[in-house]
């Protein structure tokens, strides 16, 4: 099936890859044209627009840094509405559901199937194959796309609701943002008391307090201080945002959340919205007068 690809950042490129890889015929496009230039060389074709894509391939994917981008990229003036070939769109952008709900609604009068398939597992997720993948829409249209989807991780058929899956990737990752700042918190805090960080990890990875936080992204990228994840802050506080968003349309209590909103909203304004979210930590270090460094000679 020949696929379209639009947004190659620091999923984007690695997913594009994997297709590329399983001898899908790519067309991709990104602003950037210096990363274009690196999926080309990966066997990519460019495009000179979204809807240059949508006129070349039938099936179109997407993996944008935000709301306004996604709705720029699916229903712009040059975007994938307007494409002479393209008959399904797949959003693998958190852009929570109110948007996905409207792109769906306008692709859907042009006769465009939209599928919202937002996706879990990082940067090493997309590289391996092994993203989680939250998808909603036409059940038609998921399966004609499964294999495709399959080759990029595990996905899950949410809903046929338009935005299902947007709200399963907000669940997700309100809990993977409130992981990293409580584990953030109580390791500041021992070390603080004296203990050893390392030493606190391996302890809480053998024990209850175990998550995603201190499993994978405390030694991969905070004890080092290598701050490197590949998730972004101003990305991580849009899901946030998002999330105290839907829960506060429903007329939900959201003590925990609105906390862990206020932590992450003081990262972004000191670490900046382009550091890496792994650097939440370093607000908290800076407040208890601590560095939580884990290298052999720290
Ligand atoms: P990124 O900022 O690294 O990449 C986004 C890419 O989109 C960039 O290359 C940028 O140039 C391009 N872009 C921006 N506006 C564009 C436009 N109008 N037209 C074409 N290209 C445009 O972001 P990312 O980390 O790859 O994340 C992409 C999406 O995936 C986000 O919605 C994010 O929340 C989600 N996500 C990211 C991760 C992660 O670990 N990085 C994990 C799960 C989900």
């Amino acid at each position: 099936m020949d696929l379209g690809f639009i947004g190659l950042g620091n999923m984007g490129l690695p997913i594009a890859t994997r297709l590329i890889e399983a001898g899908h015929p790519l067309v991709v496009f990104d602003t950037r044209p210096d990363i274009v230039a690196q999926a080309v060389d990966l066997g990519a074709q460019a495009a000179s627009s979204p809807r240059d894509v949508a006129d070349r391939a039938e099936t179109v994917l997407a993996s944008l840094p935000s709301v306004l981008a996604s709705r720029e990229v699916a229903l712009g003036t040059d975007g994938v509405i307007e494409g002479r070939r393209v008959e399904r769109f797949i959003d693998l952008s958190t852009v929570g559901s109110t948007a996905a709900q409207q792109i769906q609604t306008q692709l859907a009068q042009r006769g465009i199937a939209m599928l919202d398939s937002p996706v879990s597992g990082g940067v090493g997720g997309a590289a391996k194959g092994t993203l989680t993948l939250m998808v909603s829409g036409p059940r038609d249209q998921f399966e004609i796309v499964e294999p495709i989807l399959a080759r990029l991780g595990t996905p899950f058929f949410v809903d046929t609701k338009p935005g299902a899956g947007q709200t399963m990737k907000l669940v997700n990752n309100l809990l993977a943002a409130t992981a990293l700042a409580a584990t953030s918190e109580v390791v500041v805090m021992g070390v603080k008391a004296g203990l050893d960080p390392s030493v606190m990890i391996e302890v809480i990875n053998a024990g209850s307090g175990a998550t995603n936080a201190s499993r994978d992204k405390f030694p991969k990228s905070i004890l080092p201080r290598s701050f490197d994840y590949g998730f972004a802050t101003g990305l991580m506080v849009k899901d946030v945002r998002l999330y105290l968003e839907e829960a506060e349309a429903l007329g939900l209590p959201t003590e925990v959340a609105a906390a862990v909103g206020r932590l992450w909203e003081l990262v972004l304004r000191e670490e900046g919205p382009e550091s890496d979210f792994t650097t939440a930590i370093k607000p908290i270090e800076a407040a208890a007068g601590v560095i939580v460094d884990g290298r052999p000679s720290g």
